[in-house]
């Protein structure tokens, strides 16, 4: 069982059409495989189906210990099942900061039921915040993924020296899986040059697959359903299959 937080503190880099369509690539490939929205945004709530706005019981209710993982989990069509979230959340963050353990709230709220998956997947929001540590705390691993820019690699080493703190003080089981190059635009020379700058500093770190910017990918989240399955055939669904296929290489390497 792995358990990947998916996690960068820029806004609108991919991280949520990563989770939602690795999420449901890994069920594709028959993977049992669970999806954490840790962002009060609730973003990856509705690419995967679920209405945010109808929701009983929410990761909120998870962390502040007002509900277990079975009473907040839900399944979606797309083969996978989610713990869903909406701006409940953004209250969690808050009260959190009272509870014992804080950092580990998620850890500990996983930890019964976390055995009956292959892939648990955690979308974490745009920050460097409490729900982010309560990400990398339950993580074994974090997916960075990136667009090929030329201010991509600034944020970069806050959130690598935040996977070393956490790795030293918090989580010995951390750390980084690999950075995903998303929205890559083939026709721009600068999203080359930064791509094989990202190869040069962090070797095979980077994973092979691209994933190209593809109009499809962005239309599927207003129907509800992981690009993957709203256009299979289309390049951006074809790049995540992929990555789910090198991703399930990757952990026997782990
Ligand atoms: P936030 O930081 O707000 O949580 P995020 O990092 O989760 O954002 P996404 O929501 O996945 O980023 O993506 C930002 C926007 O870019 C969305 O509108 C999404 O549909 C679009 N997008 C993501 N990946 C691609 C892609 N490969 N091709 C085209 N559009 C994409
Ligand atoms: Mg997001």
């Amino acid at each position: 069982m792995h358990i990947f937080a998916i996690a960068n503190q820029k806004g609108g880099v991919g991280k949520t059409t990563t989770a939602v369509n690795l999420s449901a690539a890994l069920a594709a490939r028959g993977q049992r495989t669970l999806l954490i929205d840790l962002d009060p945004q609730g973003n990856a709530t509705m690419g995967s189906g679920i209405d945010k706005r109808g929701l009983e019981k929410s990761v909120y209710h998870l962390l502040v210990g007002l509900a277990g993982m079975k009473e907040v989990c839900v399944g979606c069509e797309a083969g996978y099942d989610v713990l869903p979230a909406n701006r409940d959340l953004a209250g969690a963050e808050v009260e959190m900061v009272e509870l014992e353990r804080r950092e580990m709230r998620l850890k500990d709220a996983l930890a019964a039921h976390v055995d009956d998956y292959d892939f648990v997947l955690i979308d974490c929001p745009p920050s460097l915040s409490m729900l982010t540590l309560n990400g990398l705390c339950a993580a074994h691993g974090v997916i960075i993924p990136m667009q090929c820019e030329y201010y991509a690699l600034e944020g970069l080493s806050d959130l690598v020296n935040t996977i070393k703190k956490v790795h030293a003080n918090l989580n010995r089981d951390l750390k980084v899986i690999g950075l995903l190059r998303v929205m890559f635009d083939g026709r721009a020379t600068l999203g080359h040059q930064v791509s094989a700058e990202l190869e040069q500093h962090f070797g095979d770190k980077v994973f092979k697959t691209i994933v190209p910017r593809n109009v499809r990918l962005a239309e599927a989240p207003s129907y509800g359903i992981p690009g993957v399955l709203y256009d299979k055939s289309s390049k951006g669904a074809q790049a995540y299959l992929d990555f789910a296929d090198e991703m399930l290489e990757r952990v026997h390497t782990l």
